[in-house]
């Protein structure tokens, strides 16, 4: 099982062509309201990838707490310890201009109610535990104190989490850029410069003591590093190309590949053969618009 206690938002994406100015008033093409946030996209990617998973987080009491899980609800994801908060339904507000630039503001609403005090009332935490920095820290430790099996932290966005927390991951999966704000967050004496030197990275920070750390890459697929095996202990670091398609779209494809690296995790896989499998998983991802509409509804492909 993948359990995955974290975000959940509508995603309210308005289309025009150039983003208004401070005190402007531009009119829109066109709008959508679709289902969002990092945790639940996670969650959704888990189950499609055949994970049996349950989603712990919030909702208001709105109209929007039934399209942010819907799609979790249809794919059968556990719901059953999701709390109904007097805050609304965390939302994005994207505006997207016709050279596909965005400015987004993101309202945590109930999001903001997965503290420690309500992960801790939520009880057990079932198998793979996935985590993300869109909820409370408090929210995250407490998850991490009561998990029983691996953690899969995904710290995007990175917040300050302590050490001995941080330490939990295995894997740390992350960006280019978050995987160098996390080490920053480790040694803040190390002052180094990263671009394009992202092995380096990956070795440094399980060299700070995190077991496993995936460095996700875009386009240029993904770093696995961990501990090598044998008297040396350092670092090992892989590097998995990604597949070679046309992208159109990569909203949640960061998602898609951290739910299915851990429904294969869960299936016993090793974390490479996770990470090549999510990989797979998440460049159908990027072939299509939306990030959860995206996600592929049959593995055939893979
Ligand atoms: P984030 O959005 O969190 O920065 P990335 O852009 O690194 O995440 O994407 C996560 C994973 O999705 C990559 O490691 C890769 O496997 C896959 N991916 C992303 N963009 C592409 C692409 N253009 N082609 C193929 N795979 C991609």
């Amino acid at each position: 099982q993948v359990t995955i206690v974290g975000s959940s938002n509508v995603d309210i994406t308005a289309l025009m062509a150039r983003l208004p100015g401070p005190g402007e008033t531009v009119l829109a093409d066109s709008y959508q309201l679709s289902p969002g946030g990092k945790g639940a996209n996670q969650a959704l990617a888990a189950a499609l990838a055949g994970a049996i998973t349950e989603f712990i987080g919030a909702v208001g009491n709105d109209s929007h707490a039934g399209i942010a899980l819907g799609q979790l609800e249809e794919a059968g994801v556990k719901l059953d310890r999701v709390t109904r908060a007097s805050e609304p339904t965390g939302v994005a507000i994207i505006q997207v201009d016709s050279a596909a630039e965005n400015s987004i503001a993101v309202v945590s609403g109930a999001n903001s109610t997965v503290t420690g005090e309500a992960v801790q009332a939520a009880g057990s935490i079932e198998g793979i535990l996935v985590l993300q920095g869109e909820i409370p820290a408090s929210g995250i430790k407490a998850a991490m104190d009561a998990a029983t099996d691996r953690i899969v932290l995904n710290l995007a966005p990175v917040i300050e989490l302590d050490r001995e927390y941080l330490l939990k991951a295995n894997p740390l999966v992350v960006n280019e850029h978050e995987a160098e704000a996390v080490l920053q967050q480790l040694n803040p004496q190390l002052n180094l410069e990263f671009a394009g030197k992202y092995e380096r990275l990956a070795g440094l920070l399980v060299d700070e003591g995190i077991d496993s750390v995936v460095i996700t890459l875009g386009a240029n697929g993904c770093l696995v590093a961990d501990r090598a095996p044998l008297e040396n202990g350092g670092a090992q670091v892989r590097a998995l190309p990604a597949v070679k398609v046309k992208a159109v779209d990569t909203t949640g494809a960061g998602d898609a590949f951290t739910g299915a690296l851990a429904a294969r995790l869960a299936n016993g896989d090793d974390l490479a053969q996770a990470a090549e499998f999510a990989g797979k998983f998440a460049a159908l991802t990027v072939q299509a618009h939306g990030a959860q509409a995206s996600y592929p509804r049959s593995l055939q492909n893979l």
